[in-house]
């Protein structure tokens, strides 16, 4: 996993570890890490904040050569980790069970462009509140595509849950308020809604999220982004984001992620965490997204993300 990423930078940080730290010799090594970081799927702000903050911490320090090394990967660890934390948390399980504790239905809103895995990932997230005792109903709100509904019901039936849905060309928002009033007379603990991933223009898509949004109140909008696609995924979690404010991600097919820059760009654009990453085609295969083990996959072992910053010289 993240091969590329990781490439990425630790031939930078190794560049440096060969190089006295003159203004020229860091431009000429940002702009390598510009490259490779280009070259995994790393969106182009995310890039341009990544050179700028390493700059900010290495023009005008002077650092022992042998030390060069380990001071630029523990700045960019931290850069990188910065980033996460600003995007905060958000803990699924939690928010359901307080909503339950307050006898409310947790109402869980997917969307995001046909193909990236959204209807899997809504049925790996079922299986996992399944797993932690929730009680289920799914919403089939995409009632534009062929074949949608019926894909739901698969999984739904698969994993013995229920479906609200209505024959194409429903109203989806009409859908997805026919589930909520459902749970809430069954004591239901959640309401996953299935949303379009695509209609005959972008807008048509945006205004029919934004209506379900209008009338069922979700209590989390997740934005569902395939990690292999590269800039679509940066722009399709812009554009979703500036429509739907959505409160996090999930990437899919991280399993087969080579480059490892999905996470880093749609937080970075967003500002929201990514929740899960989704690590294979069985419903089990979802994982919390989890900070270290990104940054050790990306930047090795035994990272010391405490080391302390070199003094700077006199
Ligand atoms: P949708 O059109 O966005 O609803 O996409 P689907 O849920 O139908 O998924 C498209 C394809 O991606 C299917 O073959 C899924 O099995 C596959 N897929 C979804 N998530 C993952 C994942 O995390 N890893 C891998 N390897 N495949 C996935």
């Amino acid at each position: 996993m993240f091969d590329k990423l990781r490439s990425a930078f630790s031939s930078a940080v190794k560049s440096f570890g060969e190089k006295e730290l003159k203004a020229s010799d860091i431009d000429d090594i940002l702009f390598q890490l510009e490259i490779a970081l280009m070259e995994s799927d790393v969106a182009t702000e995310v890039i341009e904040s990544i050179k700028s903050d390493l700059k900010k911490q290495l023009v005008g320090t002077s650092v022992d050569k042998k030390e060069i090394e380990g001071f630029v990967k523990n700045s960019l660890i931290k850069i990188i980790s910065d980033l996460f934390d600003a995007a905060g948390t958000i803990d699924i399980i939690e928010k359901i069970q307080s909503k339950k504790n307050a006898g409310e239905p947790c109402i869980i809103l997917f969307v995001g462009i046909n193909g990236t895995g959204k209807t899997t990932t809504l049925a790996k997230i079922a299986y996992l509140l399944k797993e932690n005792k929730f009680s289920i109903v799914i919403a089939a709100a995409d009632t534009f595509r062929a074949g949608a509904i019926e894909q739901i019901t698969e999984h739904a039936n698969r994993l013995n849950l229920k479906v609200i849905a209505q024959n194409y060309g429903a109203d989806p928002a009409a859908v997805a308020r026919d589930a909520v009033l459902h749970a809430k007379s069954h004591k239901i603990d959640c309401v996953l809604i299935d949303t379009a991933g695509r209609m005959q223009t972008s807008r048509n898509l945006m205004d029919q999220i934004e209506k379900i949004t209008k009338v069922v109140k979700p209590d989390l909008k997740i934005f569902v982004g395939d990690s292999l696609a590269g800039n679509d995924t940066v722009n399709q979690a812009r554009e979703f984001y500036q429509h739907t404010e959505f409160d996090g991600a999930i990437l899919t097919k991280s399993d087969a992620d080579a480059r490892g820059g999905a996470a880093l760009s749609v937080v970075k654009i967003t500002s929201k965490p990514v929740i899960y990453v989704g690590m294979g085609q069985e419903y089990a295969d979802i994982r919390p997204f989890d900070k270290k083990l990104f940054l050790e996959t990306v930047f090795g072992e035994g990272l010391s993300m405490v080391q302390p910053k070199p003094e700077p010289k006199p």
